[in-house]
């Protein structure tokens, strides 16, 4: 059986004190969380407050990106090993949101994804479509192209430290989520695709859904047997939503 595991993507958002009101309401509630794993992906500056007031706690937490260099003269990055340094479990590489605004490819994500995994962080590989791309029937090929990368650059081996989030971009912030049905159909081909390299690997990888997953469509998604989570932006900075959706996986 695969734990489901629910992440708040927070993105740039937050402050010190709303930060910590969002994570006394998350460790309010946490208890009554039965079968999820749950963790924060935060911003870079807030990781040491994070670790303060969750360790100890059943919440994880993580970054939302990092390079794939050690160290030296890399002004204004951040590595793996600076990640571990504040108790980070998981990392973000390849959102929709740096592939698109900051130019990352799909090998500097398989880069990061492998930098990351082998520092001892889970990446969490986020893939998926444009609009433009479903509308053009190739949403199968650009989520196979994205996991290939990671495939051909890591080993399929390295898919089983880490989780995939899926995430049709035209679903990320818009209110319009895929569809249960939608969603199980591109989760179940990713498995497959990873199973053509590793039928056990393809078994345990814990599959998220991400893009307008909210208090109300939670339990639904989340009901198909191959999602296995969800990574959620918007409704993760309110302590009751965020809850409401651990409580349905
Ligand atoms: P929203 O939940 O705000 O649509 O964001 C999804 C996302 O991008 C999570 O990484």
């Amino acid at each position: 059986m695969r734990q489901p595991l629910i992440a708040g993507n927070w993105k740039m958002n937050g402050s010190r004190t709303d930060n910590r009101v969002l994570l006394d309401g998350i460790k309010a509630g946490i208890g009554d969380v039965k079968s999820a794993e749950v963790a924060v992906c935060v911003p870079f500056v807030y990781l040491a407050d994070v670790q303060l007031q969750l360790e100890g706690t059943p919440v994880a937490w993580g970054a939302q990106n990092l390079s794939t260099e050690a160290k030296g003269a890399f002004t204004g990055e951040i590595s793996a090993a600076m990640l571990l340094d504040f108790g980070c479990k998981y990392v973000i590489v390849g959102h929709s949101e740096r592939r698109s605004l900051y130019g990352e490819d799909d090998q500097l994500v398989a880069g990061k994804f492998e930098v990351a995994r082998q520092a001892g962080l889970r990446p969490i590989l986020c893939i998926g479509e444009t609009l433009e791309e479903r509308e053009q029937g190739i949403t199968e090929q650009v989520v196979a192209r994205q996991i290939d990368a990671v495939i051909q650059h890591a080993g399929v081996a390295a898919l089983a430290d880490g989780v995939i989030a899926y995430e049709p971009v035209w679903a990320i912030g818009t209110g319009k989520t895929a569809s249960p049905e939608q969603a199980q159909e591109v989760h179940a081909f990713i498995r497959g695709q990873v199973a053509k390299h590793d039928a056990g690997v393809a078994d345990g990888l814990r599959i998220q859904y991400g893009g307008s997953m909210n208090a109300a469509n939670a339990a639904e998604l989340l009901a198909k047997p191959d999602i296995d989570g969800g990574l959620i932006g918007g409704a993760s900075l309110k302590a009751e939503d965020f809850l409401t959706i651990c409580k349905a996986a």
